[in-house]
């Protein structure tokens, strides 16, 4: 897995059909969308079109899926990377590897760079003690910041990070100029969740004791990662019962599992 820290994945085929919920988020990436589309609208006004926004949410709710749509949308490559990625990285790699990145980019603008768990390599420098002193991490975040200052706002590169944790990064990197623009990804409300689990079921055979409102109610705290498995689990527990569409019974079943798991997290976590 070392091998691939990035990847052209474009074109991308998701879109915003694709991300239920998040309509403030969507409409705020929309923009995004936007700029990549038709930048002269925006430039020949004299706007500088942002460099990056930061998405800012738990585990599971659609980061990853809302920097994909963004990319679909305006049928512009995806290149992506982790920042966990450099975490056991020999020294200079994470910082080349950042720079390859970039000039890949640039070469392919618009286009989109998604930049997951940017808190592992953009944590507030020197203030991990546990951790010791990390010089790969401190190098790879520095090379991105001379990367993010190094191209015009109006190159067409617009880069977009997801953290769970927007108060632990380092505050280099949400000057304006950089991550100044933060997007708010929550947890799904009820509504959400019943959209959530519209657009899950789109492929699934259930029959017609299958209540959406009702798997929607029951699935509070529930993530939009969590009901993909919930219903790709009871897909999975109807299939070894050799049935041939999934029913009530297989949602309540795969919703106990998930909320095993659920528990099992916290305990660790706490
Ligand atoms: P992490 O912080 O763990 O990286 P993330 O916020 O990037 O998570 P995604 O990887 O985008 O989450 O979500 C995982 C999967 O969960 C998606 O591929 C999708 O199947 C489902 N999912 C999450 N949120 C939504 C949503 N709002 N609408 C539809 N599907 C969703």
């Amino acid at each position: 897995a070392k091998a691939q820290l990035f990847d052209k994945e474009g074109p991308v085929q998701v879109t915003f059909k694709d991300v239920a919920g998040l309509s403030e988020a969507k409409q705020e990436v929309e923009e995004i969308v936007s700029f990549l589309k038709n930048p002269s609208k925006y430039t020949e006004l004299g706007g500088k079109i942002p460099k990056g926004a930061l998405l800012v949410g738990p585990p599971g709710t659609g980061k990853t899926l809302l920097a994909k749509a963004v990319a679909g949308e305006a049928n512009v490559p995806f290149f992506s990377l982790s920042g966990s990625d450099f975490v056991e990285m020999f020294v200079g790699v994470g910082a080349s590897r950042v720079r390859d990145l970039f000039r890949q980019a640039k070469e392919k603008a618009p286009c989109i760079v998604f930049i997951d768990e940017i808190d592992a390599v953009g944590r507030a420098r020197g203030k991990n003690p546990n951790m010791g002193s990390n010089d790969e991490r401190e190098n790879t975040l520095n090379q991105l910041l001379t990367e993010m200052d190094g191209f015009g706002s109006n190159s067409g590169v617009i880069i977009l990070a997801a953290t769970n944790r927007a108060d632990i990064l380092d505050k280099a990197l949400l000057r304006a100029g950089r991550f100044d623009r933060q997007i708010y990804v929550e947890l799904p409300d009820l509504n959400d969740r019943k959209a959530i689990f519209r657009v899950h079921l789109r492929n699934v055979k259930i029959d017609e004791s299958v209540d959406v409102d009702l798997l929607a109610r029951q699935t509070p705290g529930f993530s939009g990662a969590d009901i993909a498995n919930v219903c790709n689990e009871a897909a999975l527990i109807a299939a070894r019962k050799g049935k041939s569409f999934v029913q009530k019974q297989d949602f309540m079943d795969a919703v106990d599992r998930i909320v095993g798991g659920l528990e099992k997290r916290t305990k660790i976590t706490t």
